[in-house]
């Protein structure tokens, strides 16, 4: 392994110029670089003459390019178009959106074409999904891989590079399974599959190696956060919930409304993991809407009927607010204590809590960050739930996981993650999924507004407005500058109270509020004294206001589907029809997508696979934040069979087996400095 460590610019061929240039590519050492595997590859093999092309079909072509052209069309995207020959006709290719192209594809330079034909207006064009200029003479493979570059590489020198790694380096690279597990997943030898990655023979050989290589990186995935999370733990403190007396029972009959059969189903798991011998981590999944709190309450019953303190911790303050008040109307006829600690909390209040916290006094604490921040002792703290899972990263659900005796851990989120994704993600982690809404929900209707006739949203709310409804309007994040946030909201609030919407009464609530201020807004919204609460996303998550009906989102295009989802989940809570108003322009394909799809759909999982779509895995799950992004090979979604493979070989093996390969995981996911060679 410590050669595989060796950095980059003592390989035969680069330099320092060169080294700086892979640096880009997030190649440092070796092993980076027989890791950075082709985004594509170009089969040589297998060409197609341009006369024989036919509309429809996926095609790979190589010819002269005879002239060039770059456009800008109507919807302000940009088009280059290239007309290629070879021996046997003509073609037009065409490429959306690449601005940068202008230049680098020239008259007379030979390339390679592949995509996807199609016949319009009597000709036929292909769209380019891969291109390459082939220049002078090149390896002599049949299928040539594609690399990603960066500015100043070009595919013959990576080609190169790579081959010199898997000649010089792949003899000390280490197998780590043995003969027999490799026969019982059907994996091929890592030699060979870091060889056919980057120059497969043909089609299965290139399935083959990337099959073992998904798994490779799939499985030390997984054991590395099962050794993240054995530091902390200490199995043999875990807790068991036995609860004593009635207090789940009398919770659930006070509730204004019965449980849906969703509902129940996942409080039984819930139920389950909390009397087992093994500490509880499990993810309630349930679209916005679908009544997660209330399950989460039941469980903190549990928990502290069983003796324990329970925790419940929100990603915002006015969520841990909303919080703090359900939980005392469900416990309002009960004994249970209950107090809430954010950044708002007094200095003397805090002492406070900390006090009978640590006492014992207090049975449940609803809280924010602040709740794990500081030094929290917990008397006994036997449950902790996560509200609203992918604001928090991994590390800060151990640091809440490290403060009792090992509590339970149940981790709540709308966004629904694919099962093997939560695998993945979170090792050992279970899966109860609410997938229905308590009745009497009307479909939410999304309706798509131009900027110019914005008003209508406007005047529909005050249309609305005599039926009694509220509503939201959202105003987009400035990415950079949260000032400039501020001040849109404000302008926003400002006119809707002066100009637009002078009868009713508009309030503002935004991020850089006290915790004060927003407490007092929200509880002013929510009595129906307010009436449209414009807002920055800080409502974006969680909010539950009933009556609030209509959802505005200005400069909608500016969102991701997730957060207009999330955006949306606001209203259609009570049993009246709402509507959520999308004022946007669209500018690019992207946003056009995410618009439609919002007006399409209401359900979560659709939109998330549309997400996915448009726009790759990305950081709709928390990819980047849980490290997922590391994973080279390794597809999120569609490597569900190998995800479960890896996850079986990873359960049946020791702490003693990952100790084996601690460095190889440190060299994949922790990114140790590279050494220089001796
Ligand atoms: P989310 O899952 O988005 O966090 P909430 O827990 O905020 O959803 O619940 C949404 C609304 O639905 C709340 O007003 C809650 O009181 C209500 N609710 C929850 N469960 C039921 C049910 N079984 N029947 C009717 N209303 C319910
Ligand atoms: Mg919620």
């Amino acid at each position: 392994m410590e050669e595989l460590r060796k950095d980059i610019q003592y390989i035969k061929g680069v330099g320092p110029r060169r080294s700086s240039q892979l640096r880009r590519l997030g190649i440092e050492t070796v092993f980076d670089l027989l890791w950075h595997v082709p985004r594509a590859y170009f089969n040589r093999g297998n060409l197609h003459d341009i006369g024989d092309l036919k509309d429809g079909i996926n095609a790979n072509i190589r010819g002269i390019v005879l002239g060039t052209e770059a456009r800008r069309s109507r919807r302000g995207l940009s088009l280059f178009k290239a007309l290629i020959q070879d021996d046997s006709g003509m073609i037009t290719a065409v490429w959306f959106n690449q601005p940068h192209l202008p230049g680098k594809i020239n008259t007379g330079q030979e390339i390679f074409i592949s995509g996807r034909v199609k016949a319009s207006y009597g000709s036929m064009d292909i769209q380019v999904s891969e291109y390459e200029i082939l220049e002078g003479e090149d390896l002599d493979f049949k299928v040539l891989p594609l690399y990603p570059l960066t500015e100043g590489l070009n595919q013959k020198y990576m080609r190169r590079l790579a081959l010199i790694a898997l000649n010089d380096y792949l003899g000390v690279y280490p197998e780590i399974f043995s003969r027999e597990i490799r026969q019982q997943y059907g994996l091929c030898s890592i030699e060979s599959a870091l060889r056919s990655i980057h120059f497969p023979e043909d089609g299965p050989a290139y399935l083959q190696a990337r099959k073992r290589l998904a798994f490779e990186e799939l499985y030390l995935f997984q054991v590395s956060l099962r050794q993240e999370k054995d530091k902390g733990h200490n199995a043999a403190a875990c807790i068991i919930h036995r609860a004593k007396g009635q207090l789940v029972a009398r919770v659930e009959e006070d509730l204004p409304f019965s449980l849906t059969l969703a509902q129940r189903n996942a409080l039984q798991e819930i139920f389950g993991d909390m009397e087992a011998a093994k500490p509880m981590n499990r993810l309630l999944q349930g679209d916005v809407g679908s009544g997660k709190t209330v399950v989460a309450a039941l469980a903190m019953a549990k928990a502290v009927s069983s003796g324990y303190q329970a925790a419940i911790m929100a990603p915002t303050e006015i969520l841990a607010e909303q919080h703090y008040q359900a939980l005392q109307r469900f416990f309002r006829n009960t004994e249970v204590s209950i107090a809430s600690l954010t950044g708002g909390t007094t200095a003397a209040e805090r002492r406070m809590i900390m006090e009978n916290i640590k006492n014992g006094n207090l049975d449940m604490l609803v809280g924010t960050h602040a709740l794990i921040g500081e030094e929290v002792e917990f008397k006994s703290l036997g449950l902790a739930i996560i509200d609203e899972q992918h604001r928090f990263g991994v590390r800060q659900r151990a640091l809440l996981g490290a403060k009792g005796m090992t509590p339970d851990v149940l981790v709540m989120s709308a966004t629904p993650i694919p099962r093997t994704l939560a695998l993945t993600a979170y090792g050992d982690l279970s899966l109860s999924v609410i997938d229905e809404l308590p009745p009497g929900r009307k479909p939410i209707k999304t309706i798509h507004i131009k900027v110019a006739e914005r008003i209508r949203a406007y005047s529909f709310i005050l249309q609305e407005e005599e039926k009694g409804t509220q509503a939201y309007v959202v105003c987009p994040l400035v990415e950079e500058s949260e000032k400039q946030d501020l001040q849109a909201a404000v302008s926003l609030y400002e006119e809707l109270k002066r100009e637009i919407l002078p009868a009713l009464s508009v309030g503002l609530v935004h991020g850089r509020m006290k915790a004060a201020e927003k407490e007092y807004i929200m509880t002013q919204f929510k009595a129906g004294a307010i009436k449209v609460l414009v807002s920055t996303t800080v409502i974006e998550v969680g909010v539950d206001v009933p009556n609030a009906s209509i959802m505005v989102i200005e400069h909608a295009e500016r969102f991701g589907l997730s957060q207009l989802h999330q955006l949306r989940g606001r209203v259609g809570r009570g049993s009246q029809q709402s509507y959520c108003l999308l004022i946007a322009d669209p500018r690019t394909d992207e946003a056009w997508a995410r618009i439609r799809a919002m007006e399409r759909t209401n359900d979560g999982f659709q939109l998330a696979q549309e997400d996915m779509r448009i726009r790759g895995p990305g950081d709709f799950w928390g990819v980047r934040q849980h490290g997922l992004h590391l994973l080279k090979v390794a597809d999120l979604i569609k490597d569900n069979r190998i995800i479960e493979m890896a996850h079986h070989l990873a359960d049946r093996q020791t702490p003693a087996d990952w100790e084996k390969i601690g460095f190889y995981i440190d060299q994949k996911f922790k990114k140790s400095a590279a050494i220089a060679p001796n």
